[in-house]
């Protein structure tokens, strides 16, 4: 099977900051779990960038490594052999308490189960990153995320009160409140309903439009993948192809056309 490499985007400008700059990148990243007759190639040799300030979605069959990329590509787990880096630094080339610090700072997460602490108020949660950074919330910037994120009425309440779409904007908040280098999904929307679902990827679109937020999200659900700017496909731990500007029909018809 031939793997689509994409090219090396061109060396970028001195003087002028390069908006299509890379907010994460993998080279030649495999990941092996296993050995011999029993090795499972996880990765199988994926080198992709996901460039700063768009919306990229990682698609393909149940197996075909999306989680085991996205894990390695923050810093969540470690390759076999191959390299990822964020904001341009290799993250191998960190202690584990500089990865720890760098997952804490320049890396957001929202997860299909949510993982809100049940104990904290939604507001308590948003925060609770910058609480475990010792870092003061930007008052300004909590704010617009509390409005576009639509839960004003709602920050008192625990995750018990408040409905799946409802918990899953806190949690995309939290990711966001930090202002992360790069935020990473794995499937977010897995638990919602589809209204539910459509409101926290159109807040992901926006943070990706109105305020540069870089977003890499792994989902087999052709409507999710659809808000995205890119989508790359994997298939037995490698690319094997991309799709950019994707709508829901085009994605469906790749998957037909691919037998999955
Ligand atoms: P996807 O997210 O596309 O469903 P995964 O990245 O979860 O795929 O898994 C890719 C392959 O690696 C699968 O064959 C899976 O069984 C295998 N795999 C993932 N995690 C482990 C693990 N901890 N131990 C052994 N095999 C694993």
């Amino acid at each position: 099977m031939t793997t689509t490499l994409p090219l090396p985007a061109p060396p970028a400008p001195t003087d002028t900051p390069d908006p299509s700059a890379v907010a994460a990148a993998a080279r030649d990243a495999v990941k092996t779990y296993g050995s011999g007759d029993a090795a499972v190639h996880a990765l199988d040799g994926v080198s992709v960038d996901f460039s700063r300030g768009r919306f990229t979605a990682i698609m393909g069959p149940s197996g075909s490594g999306k989680s085991t990329l996205m894990q390695n590509v923050a810093g969540l787990d470690t390759l076999t052999s191959g390299s990822v880096s964020i904001g341009g630094v290799e993250l191998s080339s960190l202690s584990d308490r500089q990865l720890t610090r760098l997952r804490r700072d320049r890396i957001g997460f929202i997860f299909q189960s949510f993982n809100l602490v049940p104990t904290l108020t939604a507001k308590e949660n948003i925060e609770l990153p910058l609480d475990l950074a010792g870092r003061q919330p930007d008052q300004a910037w909590f704010d617009e995320l509390v409005s576009t994120v639509d839960l004003g009425s709602r920050l008192g309440h625990r995750p018990a009160e408040l409905s799946g779409g409802q918990q899953q904007r806190v949690a995309v908040a939290r990711a966001l409140v930090s202002r992360p280098e790069i935020v990473f999904g794995d499937e977010p929307t897995g638990n919602l309903d589809s209204r539910a679902g459509g409101e926290v990827l159109a807040f992901l679109r926006d943070a990706v439009d109105r305020l540069g937020q870089t977003v890499v999200m792994v989902t087999h659900d052709p409507g999710a993948a659809s808000y995205a700017d890119r989508i790359v496909f994997l298939a037995d731990g490698r690319i094997v192809d991309e799709m950019t500007d994707p709508t829901a029909d085009r994605v469906l018809d790749r998957m037909k056309r691919f037998g999955h």
